[in-house]
């Protein structure tokens, strides 16, 4: 069988990147082909709770792409799972936040299974400015709950992510 190192690597050779997309000048990283391969998710899922250095209680994840790798984590965590949702999106919100992206306002909103006291892994696909990242952890806070780690699967460097959310624990850099 496969090291995990192996299939980490394996993994990681399947993400793709679309230049120009969604508008000129962005290269893309699509984790679509990790997402459809078996191994590699499951080679994420566990690399994402192994890197995870304390103990918590849930993950959430960030709409979209963070809710599949925080649902695998919380399924092999043997945890619940918790969504932070674009605004509007939960029937039952109970926290948001606002926070500015490169064009324009946005709002991040988490249901009341988010207790006061809860200990939160985080989860995203990508930190990259790490605006995201950082309003997803402030909401966890508003909350009156924890953020007990903070993982991606993939790190963009050179955007500035780290400074703004220092913690944060990458399974990969590109
Ligand atoms: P940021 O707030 O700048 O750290 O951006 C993080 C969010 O934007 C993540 O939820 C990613 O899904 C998405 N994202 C940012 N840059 C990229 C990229 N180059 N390729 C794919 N997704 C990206």
């Amino acid at each position: 069988m496969a090291s995990e190192e192996t299939n980490l690597v394996y993994a990681r050779s399947l993400i793709r990147t679309i230049q120009d997309y969604p508008q000129p000048g962005v290269a893309f990283r699509d984790i679509t082909p990790l997402l459809g391969d078996g191994k590699a998710l499951r080679a994420v899922a566990h690399g994402l709770l192994d890197q995870a250095s304390t103990s918590f209680d849930v993950v959430a994840g960030i709409e979209a792409r963070g809710f599949i790798f925080a649902g695998a984590v919380a399924a092999i965590a043997d945890t619940g799972m918790l969504p932070i949702r674009k605004a509007g999106k939960l029937p039952v919100p109970a926290h948001q936040i606002s926070y500015d992206k490169e064009y324009g306002p946005d709002t991040l909103e988490v249901s009341p299974e988010l207790k006061p006291g809860m200990r939160v892994l985080l989860i995203d696909d990508i930190l990259a400015t790490g605006g995201t990242l950082k309003a997803g952890a402030d909401l966890i806070e508003l909350a009156g709950a924890q953020v007990a780690g903070v993982g991606v699967v993939m790190e963009l460097e050179g955007l500035g992510g780290r400074r703004v959310m220092p913690q944060t624990q990458a399974l990969f850099t590109m």
